[in-house]
Parts: structure tokens; C-alpha cells; sequence
């Protein structure tokens, strides 16, 4: 097979495949060096090779380009073989990951990170596509499964858009636990979502879109819907759909992604009235987007006299059309413990129509993934064994101008590059010193001070920001920018203008506070932060008050604690270039994203380390029948009967080390051959 060929080749010191494919896992190149690390992915994405592993860690560079690595047949291909036998593939991570759950009976997790366009939603469909169509299979659990596949469509027109960065951007965390029986039959999914960027519901930036449903309503829906809904088939013609100037865009084909939808709302079980109330919903939303309001002469916001109420269903919205029309123009206010209706200005008004309209979106997108969720459970009861979760979140981004959305997604890609260094890093190397196992040190930068930065309590940016909500009186986005600058002084992670130094100041604005996030610095305007975080409905309409950013630390946590109990796969995604080019391989741009990745220091650790290792009763366990001293019973201690089992093997004394409680063993291949011998005794 390939990796067999390719490791001839080089042997016989011909001009060997290695030098111009490059070497499929890292940890086999003779240096360690970046460059030499650069070199090797440069070569390889040149011959569209963009897998490549470090160890059992796979690296992908976005290709830009449809490449024909994705068929029935390489799924085929895959199925069941040794993880190195074949040359990296996302399909080879998926795979070994479901054998290793059925072998071993546990659960795992695959986590996809990489910054914004860098191909974790890609990744993360390719993983499901291949469980769905190479696990095997029964007709009841097919529905399940198309269910399962159906699922992305409907949430990525709801909750991904076009950005500046990426075209198809995820504006929501998801993470999705694939459910399997002990045959290894998918037969079920559960999807956890996190925190979706409202946000852009009622405002987008320049060359940015809404959230892509809105696009595919208006230029996809039939003529008899759009009728019903009162929408025109002209995006120009909604205020939330324009502001970014670029409701058409060439990448994107809006009628056929609709149609998409609409297939995959039938396929998850969403019946036809429920479909109806969730366009309705969608237009509403449009319609509330146009309402105008003009000031009278005593400054009080009126609604403007075209605007159609009769679009807006009460049992849709939870209030009739009077009640709407008050609700945006006045509110309720105690007054000698009485309550009375002030009126608002017209800035209070839009306020409330847009705070309505992002209200309104995310209960709706809330409802789909329960919906969703419904559709996917797992019916065959008591079949339910273990499961591989799928974690997709929105990618480390920095834009020209960053708000309280970026810090959230930042925060949260900190945490993950968090959960990354605890399992790999530091308990790699926590475990060799609990074993005893002789190992030099590998330094790398450990994130969890700007973790803290953000996240401790009453002292980091979260909680000083939830205090200065809860301040009665005159807080303000800009005294919480002094409240911070007052707490953190001369934090190494962080600085603003009054605390910079002279060059730095002048790279800052007054409002401005920026973060030295791992992955790179980012600057944060502070305009927006403290009602964003308040996610506040005015009363009348709703009365609702959330504080968003601990909502969300707390759902992190939570998260985190998921994927702990879990055995972990990773998937490090690198954009190619910040162009969205084919096959342009951008060295600077990759260079950096291998530097805040830690993909240098997971590789020393790799090479210096040991691919696998295994509890010695375990180990025994398996491969007893190999050896004849072990078979069929070994009566002394398991390490003993390791040993003797190793050495009638043949494994090497550099090959392998004996710990406290579990057998190191430096190559996988050799834990492969082994497993080869086991599968043809
Ligand atoms: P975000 O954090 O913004 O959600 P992401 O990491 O999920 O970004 P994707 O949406 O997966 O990024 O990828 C961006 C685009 O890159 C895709 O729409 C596709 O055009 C291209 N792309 C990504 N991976 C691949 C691949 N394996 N083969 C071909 N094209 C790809
Ligand atoms: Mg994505």
C-alpha cells in the first residue's frame, strides 16, 4: 500500500515519493524545525495533499477547491484499516476513532478547531457523511441517519452567514454526540448549541450577509409563500438584509440552497404547519426590520404610518398588532408605585424593534435545534452504548472592528486551545511522570492566563462586566472600560490607550481595550458591550433580562466537562490564505496559525514520547492468544505477563517502556503489527 512504497523507496534511497509528497506524519521528519515543518505542508498541499498527521493528531489545510477525495469508494477504502497504513484522511481519523469506541467500549470526541474559514464545518460534515454511509446499516436506522445528515443544511441556513471571512461562516457553537449500539449501528444524535450571534439579525458589517435563510426565502420561496408573507422577491427592498451591500454574492446560490432547506425540514420530521410558522416567523422578522418611526413635536417616537402590522401573528409573536405598535413606541414605568406609559424617542424605539427582531430569531433558532433534537432521538431503547461526539465552533477571528460577539467567540476558542494543552501537553507529560517513565520536558505556552483574564471570578473581564450591568445609576460602556483598566493595571495579556505605552497608544483608541489572545492580539471596542451583554427586552413587549457572557462561561464549563469524560481526536484546520484562492499556499499566514496552534510543541512531545499506551491488564487481555506462555491464562501479575508477552514478540527495548500501571509504546506501528498478528491468529 502506499505507506509501504513510499518507506521502500526511501530506503533504497531512489528518488524517493518523500521527496515529492512530502512525509504523511510529522513526527517521521528528521527535524524538528518550523521550517522544516512548513516545508513538508507546502509540499504535500502542492500535490493536493492536505492531510498530514502528527501522530494520531490530524492537520488539514483548506484547499479551496472540490478535490476528488470524498466518494463512496475512499470511504470503502478506509473502512477498517490500520490508521497509518493509508495516507491521511479525515476518513482515517473517523474511522479509527468508531473502531477504537467499539474495541474498547467508550466514549470519544473529535474536535475540529482552526480560525474563521479554516475548514472545521467541512471537516465536521465529511465525519458525519462517513459514519453515516460506512456504519452499517438497517432500514429503520437509515431514517436516523439521514435524519443526522439532514440536520446541517437546516442549521447552517439558520445560523451560518457570509462574513468577511468565510462565506459560509458558523455564527453558532454546535457540538453533536453521534449515539451508537454495540453493533456499531448509528442510532441516534443529540446536538448542543452555543451562543448564536443575534446580532447580525439586525445589523451586519460591510461585505457581510444575514443570517443566509433570509436570502434563500426572499430568492427562493414560491410565488403563492411570498405572497401569503407579504414579501417582495427583492432583498433590496429589507432594511436587515442591505446593510451589508452584498445580498447577492456569486459563491452563494440562495434558490437551490432553498430548496435544500425545504427537502432536509421535511426529512427531519418538521410537519407543514410548523414549517409555515417558522416562514411566517422569517418574514415577520423582515417586516419588523422595515418598520420606520418619526419623531412628533414633543420628541416621542411614532411608527410609521405604512407600516404593515397585518403580517404579525399573535400566536406567533405572543402579541397582537396593538399591543406590538405600543410596545415599540412606549413602555411602562413606575411612577408612585404606579404604572404609566412614557413614550419613547425614536433611537429608544428601533432599539426595541431591534432587540424584538433578535429576541424573536433566537428563540425561533432555539425551537429548531429541539426540533431537530426531537427528530434524531434515539428510539431503539436500551441500544444506546457509547458515543463519539463532533465539536464544530466558530473559529478565532479578527476583524477591523471587533466587538462583544468576537470576545465571546475568542473566549471560547481560548478554552478550547485550553482543553487541548490539559489533554495533550500537560497530561502527557503529567502521566510519564505519574508512571515513571523517563522524559525531558517540552515547554510550551500554557493559555490559561488569558483564560483567567476573562473568565475568574470577580475578577475577570466577565464578572466586571456583569457587575457594571448590574450598577443602578450611570454605568456605561465607558466605565467599564475604567473598571477594567482599573482591576487589570498591567495585566501582560492586556492594555488600552491609557494604559500603553507611547508606540502601542498609538495603535489604540480611546474606547478600545486589547486582549493578547494566544491565537493573536485583538482590540475590542467597548461601544455595545454592556447592552449586549444585558440582552434586554424592554418590559411591555417581554420581560426578559439574561447576562449573556456568564451564560455562556457557564455553558463552556459545562462543555468542557463533556468532553473530559471523553477519549479525544483532534482535527487542526489551517486556512491557506486569506484570499479564499485555490490551491494558494499562503507561508506567513500558515506559519502563524502553526505557531499559536501549538502544533510545534504537540509535535516534540509526540516525537520524544510514545504514540500509545495501555493498561497492562487490558494489553494482556487482547493479545494473550499471541504468545503461548500467556495463553490461555496468565496467573502472575499483568506487567509480568506484558513482558513476557512483548518479548516473544520481538518488540525492542527502545521500542517500548514498562510504567506503573501501563505499557508505553513509542510507534504505532508496532502496537499495529501487533494487532495485525492478533487479527490473523
Ligand atoms: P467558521 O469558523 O467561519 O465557521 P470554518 O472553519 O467552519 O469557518 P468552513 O466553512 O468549513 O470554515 O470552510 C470555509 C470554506 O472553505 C468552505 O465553504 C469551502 O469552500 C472551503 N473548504 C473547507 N474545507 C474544504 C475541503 N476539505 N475541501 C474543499 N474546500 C474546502
Ligand atoms: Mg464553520
Amino acid at each position: 500500500m502506499y505507506l509501504v512504497v513510499q518507506g521502500q523507496l526511501d530506503m533504497e534511497g531512489a528518488l524517493t515519493a518523500r521527496d515529492r509528497v512530502g512525509i504523511q506524519d510529522f513526527v517521521l521528519l528528521d527535524e524538528t524545525t518550523e521550517t522544516a515543518f512548513l516545508s513538508n505542508l507546502k509540499k504535500r498541499f502542492s500535490e493536493d495533499l492536505i492531510y498530514t498527521y502528527i501522530g494520531t493528531l490530524l492537520v488539514s489545510v483548506n484547499p479551496y477547491k472540490e478535490l476528488d477525495i470524498y466518494n463512496k469508494k475512499q470511504m470503502d477504502l478506509y473502512m477498517g484499516v490500520n490508521f497509518f497504513e493509508l495516507p491521511p484522511h479525515i476518513y482515517a481519523l473517523a474511522d479509527n476513532a468508531y473502531h477504537t469506541m467499539l474495541t474498547e467500549f467508550n466514549n470519544h470526541f473529535i474536535l475540529i478547531s482552526g480560525e474563521s474559514g479554516a475548514g472545521k464545518t467541512e471537516a465536521s460534515k465529511k465525519i458525519l457523511q462517513y459514519y453515516a454511509v460506512s456504519c452499517p446499516s438497517t432500514t429503520l436506522l437509515d431514517t436516523v441517519r439521514d435524519k443526522m445528515l439532514m440536520s446541517n443544511p437546516v442549521l447552517e441556513a439558520f445560523g451560518n452567514a457570509k462574513t468577511l471571512k468565510n462565506d459560509n461562516s458558523s455564527r453558532f457553537g454546535k457540538y453533536m454526540d453521534i449515539q451508537f449500539d454495540s453493533q456499531g449501528d448509528a442510532v441516534g444524535g443529540h446536538i448542543l448549541n452555543y451562543l448564536l450571534e443575534k446580532s447580525r439579525v439586525v445589523h451586519q458589517n460591510h461585505g457581510e450577509r444575514n443570517f443566509h435563510i433570509f436570502y434563500q426565502l426572499v430568492q427562493g420561496g414560491e410565488e403563492d409563500l411570498l405572497h401569503q408573507l407579504g414579501l417582495e422577491r427583492d432583498c433590496q427592498h429589507y432594511n436587515y438584509l442591505t446593510q451589508g451591500e452584498c445580498a447577492i454574492v456569486s459563491s452563494i446560490n440562495d434558490k437551490n440552497d432553498w430548496k435544500t432547506v425545504k427537502n432536509a425540514l421535511n426529512v427531519i420530521n418538521i410537519d407543514e404547519t410548523d414549517i409555515n410558522h417558522l416562514f411566517e416567523i422569517i418574514a415577520s422578522v423582515l417586516h419588523l426590520g422595515n418598520f420606520h418611526f418619526e419623531s412628533n413635536s414633543k420628541g416621542q417616537a411614532i411608527l410609521n404610518s405604512n407600516a404593515d402590522l397585518n403580517y404579525f401573528s399573535p400566536q406567533l409573536l405572543g402579541v397582537n398588532a396593538e399591543t406590538l405598535r405600543k410596545g415599540l413606541t412606549f413602555r411602562w414605568i413606575e411612577v408612585k408605585k404606579d404604572e404609566v406609559l412614557s413614550p419613547f424617542t425614536t433611537d429608544h424605539a428601533i432599539y426595541a424593534r431591534d432587540a424584538l427582531a433578535k429576541a424573536v430569531y433566537g428563540r425561533t433558532f432555539t425551537w429548531l435545534v429541539n426540533k431537530i433534537n426531537e427528530s434524531m432521538e434515539n428510539t431503539v431503547s436500551g441500544r444506546l452504548k457509547t458515543v463519539i461526539g463532533l465539536l464544530d465552533i466558530y473559529g478565532f477571528e479578527v476583524f477591523n472592528l471587533n466587538s462583544f460577539e468576537q470576545f465571546c467567540i475568542n473566549y471560547c476558542n481560548e478554552k478550547l486551545q485550553q482543553l487541548f494543552i490539559q489533554l495533550t501537553l500537560k497530561s502527557e507529560q503529567e502521566e510519564y511522570e505519574a508512571e515513571n517513565i523517563e522524559w525531558e520536558p517540552v515547554q510550551f505556552f500554557n493559555n490559561k492566563i488569558i483564560c483567567d483574564l476573562v473568565e475568574e471570578r470577580h475578577r475577570g473581564i466577565i464578572s466586571i462586566l456583569d457587575e457594571e450591568c448590574l450598577r443602578p445609576g450611570d454605568a456605561t460602556d465607558l466605565t467599564f472600560l475604567e473598571r477594567l483598566e482599573e482591576k487589570m493595571g498591567s495585566h501582560p495579556h492586556f492594555v488600552t490607550h491609557r494604559l500603553a505605552d507611547k508606540m502601542t497608544r498609538k495603535t489604540l483608541e480611546r474606547g478600545d481595550f486589547r486582549l493578547l489572545h494566544y491565537a493573536g492580539e485583538v482590540t475590542y471596542c467597548v461601544v455595545g458591550f454592556l447592552d449586549k451583554n444585558n440582552d434586554l427586552l424592554y418590559r411591555n413587549i417581554k420581560d426578559v433580562s439574561l447576562h449573556v457572557a456568564t451564560q455562556f462561561k457557564s455553558s463552556l464549563l459545562k462543555l468542557t466537562e463533556i468532553l473530559m469524560a471523553k477519549e479525544a481526536w483532534y482535527v487542526r484546520c489551517l486556512k491557506s490564505n486569506e484570499s479564499k484562492q485555490p490551491g494558494k499556499f499562503d507561508e506567513a499566514l500558515i506559519r502563524h496559525q502553526v505557531k499559536y496552534l501549538g502544533l510545534m510543541e504537540h509535535l516534540r512531545v509526540r516525537r520524544a514520547g510514545f504514540a500509545y499506551r495501555r493498561r497492562y491488564d487490558v494489553f494482556l487481555q487482547r493479545y494473550k492468544p499471541l504468545c503461548p506462555a500467556t495463553w490461555p491464562h496468565w496467573r502472575g501479575e499483568p506487567a509480568d505477563g506484558v513482558e513476557v508477552l512483548v518479548q516473544h514478540l520481538g518488540y525492542l527495548p527502545h521500542e517500548y517502556k514498562m510504567g506503573r500501571t501501563k505499557i508505553f509504546i513509542r510507534h504505532a506501528r508496532t502496537l499495529f503489527a501487533t494487532e495485525d498478528a492478533f487479527e490473523r491468529c
